[in-house]
């Protein structure tokens, strides 16, 4: 299901505050930063994305 139009237009990175993009690549959801040295991958649980550093997934 779909994150609701227009939500990842006012969500920010809680790290970089860079914008955020929806990415389906993964098994599960999750919302990954943008920014250039940030790149950090946020997941979402039951369609609420979980904007903490410390639950995100970092780079590899
Ligand atoms: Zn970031």
């Amino acid at each position: 299901m779909p994150l609701e139009a227009g939500l990842l237009e006012i969500l920010a990175c809680p790290a970089c505050h860079a914008p955020l993009s929806d990415s389906t690549a993964a098994d599960t959801p999750e919302l990954v930063c943008t920014g250039e040295d940030c790149g950090l991958a946020y997941p979402v649980r039951d369609d609420i994305p979980v904007l903490l550093v410390d639950e995100a997934r970092r780079p590899a």
